[in-house]
Protein backbone atom coordinates (compact mmCIF):
# COMPACT_ATOMS: atom_id res chain seq x y z
CA UNK A 1 0.00 0.00 0.00
CA UNK A 2 2.46 1.98 0.75
CA UNK A 3 3.67 1.95 -2.78
CA UNK A 4 0.61 3.70 -4.01
CA UNK A 5 1.92 7.43 -3.54
CA UNK A 6 5.30 6.53 -5.39
CA UNK A 7 2.72 5.39 -8.14
CA UNK A 8 0.72 8.04 -8.21
CA UNK A 9 2.85 10.22 -8.83
CA UNK A 10 4.65 8.83 -12.01
CA UNK A 11 3.57 8.21 -15.42
CA UNK A 12 5.86 4.93 -16.52
CA UNK A 13 5.22 5.46 -20.04
CA UNK A 14 7.56 8.78 -19.86
CA UNK A 15 9.75 7.71 -17.13
CA UNK A 16 12.47 5.22 -16.43
CA UNK A 17 11.99 5.02 -13.11
CA UNK A 18 11.13 1.25 -11.90
CA UNK A 19 7.10 0.72 -11.43
CA UNK A 20 6.16 -0.09 -8.18
CA UNK A 21 6.57 -3.85 -7.31
CA UNK A 22 6.09 -5.04 -3.54
CA UNK A 23 8.87 -6.83 -2.39
CA UNK A 24 9.12 -9.12 0.76
CA UNK A 25 13.08 -9.79 0.57
CA UNK A 26 15.54 -6.68 2.01
CA UNK A 27 19.18 -7.12 2.93
CA UNK A 28 19.63 -3.97 4.83
CA UNK A 29 21.40 -1.51 1.98
CA UNK A 30 21.26 1.78 1.79
CA UNK A 31 21.50 4.65 -1.58
CA UNK A 32 21.83 7.73 -1.25
CA UNK A 33 21.05 9.21 -4.94
CA UNK A 34 22.18 13.12 -6.23
CA UNK A 35 19.17 14.35 -8.02
CA UNK A 36 19.80 17.49 -10.38
CA UNK A 37 15.89 18.37 -10.33
CA UNK A 38 14.80 21.96 -10.18
CA UNK A 39 16.61 22.27 -6.77
CA UNK A 40 19.89 19.69 -6.54
CA UNK A 41 19.27 17.84 -3.48
CA UNK A 42 20.23 14.40 -2.51
CA UNK A 43 17.82 11.40 -1.34
CA UNK A 44 18.43 9.02 1.51
CA UNK A 45 17.06 5.90 0.94
CA UNK A 46 17.25 2.66 3.78
CA UNK A 47 15.68 -0.61 2.78
CA UNK A 48 13.66 -1.68 5.32
CA UNK A 49 10.26 -2.95 6.15
CA UNK A 50 7.72 -0.25 5.57
CA UNK A 51 6.74 -0.32 9.00
CA UNK A 52 8.62 -2.16 11.89
CA UNK A 53 7.42 -5.74 11.82
CA UNK A 54 6.18 -5.69 7.89
CA UNK A 55 6.83 -7.91 5.66
CA UNK A 56 6.64 -5.47 2.82
CA UNK A 57 10.34 -4.37 2.31
CA UNK A 58 10.36 -0.72 0.52
CA UNK A 59 13.08 2.15 0.37
CA UNK A 60 12.24 4.50 3.00
CA UNK A 61 13.13 7.90 1.35
CA UNK A 62 13.97 11.29 2.44
CA UNK A 63 14.96 14.65 0.49
CA UNK A 64 17.98 15.82 1.69
CA UNK A 65 18.57 19.50 0.55
CA UNK A 66 21.74 20.44 1.78
CA UNK A 67 23.62 17.69 1.47
CA UNK A 68 24.80 14.86 3.84
CA UNK A 69 26.30 15.78 6.91
CA UNK A 70 29.96 15.17 7.26
CA UNK A 71 31.14 16.49 10.85
CA UNK A 72 30.41 14.57 13.95
CA UNK A 73 27.07 16.58 15.41
CA UNK A 74 26.45 18.50 12.19
CA UNK A 75 22.39 18.25 11.03
CA UNK A 76 20.77 18.35 7.60
CA UNK A 77 17.31 19.11 7.19
CA UNK A 78 15.31 15.94 5.62
CA UNK A 79 11.73 15.80 4.05
CA UNK A 80 10.44 12.38 4.32
CA UNK A 81 9.06 11.44 1.22
CA UNK A 82 6.91 8.70 -0.40
CA UNK A 83 8.49 5.20 0.23
CA UNK A 84 9.94 4.01 -3.38
CA UNK A 85 10.26 0.21 -4.07
CA UNK A 86 13.43 -2.05 -3.26
CA UNK A 87 14.76 -1.66 -7.54
CA UNK A 88 14.94 2.04 -7.10
CA UNK A 89 17.97 1.04 -5.15
CA UNK A 90 20.25 0.52 -8.17
CA UNK A 91 18.36 3.98 -10.33
CA UNK A 92 20.66 6.81 -12.54
CA UNK A 93 19.12 8.02 -14.91
CA UNK A 94 17.07 11.17 -16.87
CA UNK A 95 13.91 11.94 -15.70
CA UNK A 96 12.35 13.64 -18.42
CA UNK A 97 10.87 16.99 -18.78
CA UNK A 98 7.46 17.50 -17.54
CA UNK A 99 7.69 14.13 -15.21
CA UNK A 100 7.59 14.35 -11.43
CA UNK A 101 10.99 14.88 -10.32
CA UNK A 102 12.47 15.71 -13.74
CA UNK A 103 16.29 15.62 -14.07
CA UNK A 104 19.54 13.80 -13.48
CA UNK A 105 19.39 10.94 -10.51
CA UNK A 106 23.31 9.30 -10.18
CA UNK A 107 23.77 7.56 -7.22
CA UNK A 108 26.00 9.35 -4.88
CA UNK A 109 26.55 6.56 -2.43
CA UNK A 110 25.49 2.95 -1.41
CA UNK A 111 26.61 -0.09 0.55
CA UNK A 112 25.16 -2.10 3.87
CA UNK A 113 23.98 -0.41 6.88
CA UNK A 114 23.00 -1.64 10.22
CA UNK A 115 19.85 -0.39 11.97
CA UNK A 116 20.26 0.14 15.53
CA UNK A 117 16.95 2.06 16.54
CA UNK A 118 13.86 2.14 14.81
CA UNK A 119 10.88 4.10 16.26
CA UNK A 120 8.30 6.72 14.37
CA UNK A 121 10.61 9.26 15.98
CA UNK A 122 14.11 8.02 15.46
CA UNK A 123 15.77 5.80 13.55
CA UNK A 124 19.74 5.06 14.11
CA UNK A 125 21.65 3.38 11.45
CA UNK A 126 25.70 2.71 11.05
CA UNK A 127 25.99 3.17 7.48
CA UNK A 128 29.02 1.23 5.79
CA UNK A 129 29.52 3.16 2.67
CA UNK A 130 32.23 5.34 0.67
CA UNK A 131 31.40 8.58 1.72
CA UNK A 132 28.79 8.33 4.22
CA UNK A 133 30.43 5.42 7.19
CA UNK A 134 29.47 5.74 10.23
CA UNK A 135 26.52 6.50 12.90
CA UNK A 136 23.81 8.40 11.58
CA UNK A 137 20.40 9.32 13.05
CA UNK A 138 17.31 10.66 11.37
CA UNK A 139 15.18 12.29 14.32
CA UNK A 140 11.73 13.47 13.43
CA UNK A 141 10.88 17.01 14.48
CA UNK A 142 7.83 18.70 14.75
CA UNK A 143 7.53 19.80 11.34
CA UNK A 144 6.22 23.41 9.79
CA UNK A 145 4.23 23.67 6.80
CA UNK A 146 2.58 20.02 7.10
CA UNK A 147 6.12 18.48 5.80
CA UNK A 148 7.29 15.32 7.69
CA UNK A 149 10.47 16.86 8.58
CA UNK A 150 13.44 14.90 10.35
CA UNK A 151 17.08 15.68 11.05
CA UNK A 152 19.64 13.80 9.44
CA UNK A 153 22.80 13.90 11.98
CA UNK A 154 25.83 12.28 11.73
CA UNK A 155 26.67 10.88 15.54
CA UNK A 156 29.87 10.08 17.00
CA UNK A 157 30.78 6.12 16.79
CA UNK A 158 29.63 4.76 19.85
CA UNK A 159 31.99 1.88 22.07
CA UNK A 160 31.05 -1.73 22.62
CA UNK A 161 30.13 -2.36 19.01
MN1 LIG B 1 14.60 13.40 -5.43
Amino acid sequence: MSLEKYKQKRDFKETPEPEPAASSKGASRFVIQEHHASHLHYDFRLEMPEEAGSQTIVLKSWAVPKGIPKEINEKKLAVQVEDHPVDYIGFEGIIPEGSYGAGTVKIWDSGQYELLKRDNKVIEVILNGKKASGRYSLVKTRGYGGRNTWLLIKNAPKTGY
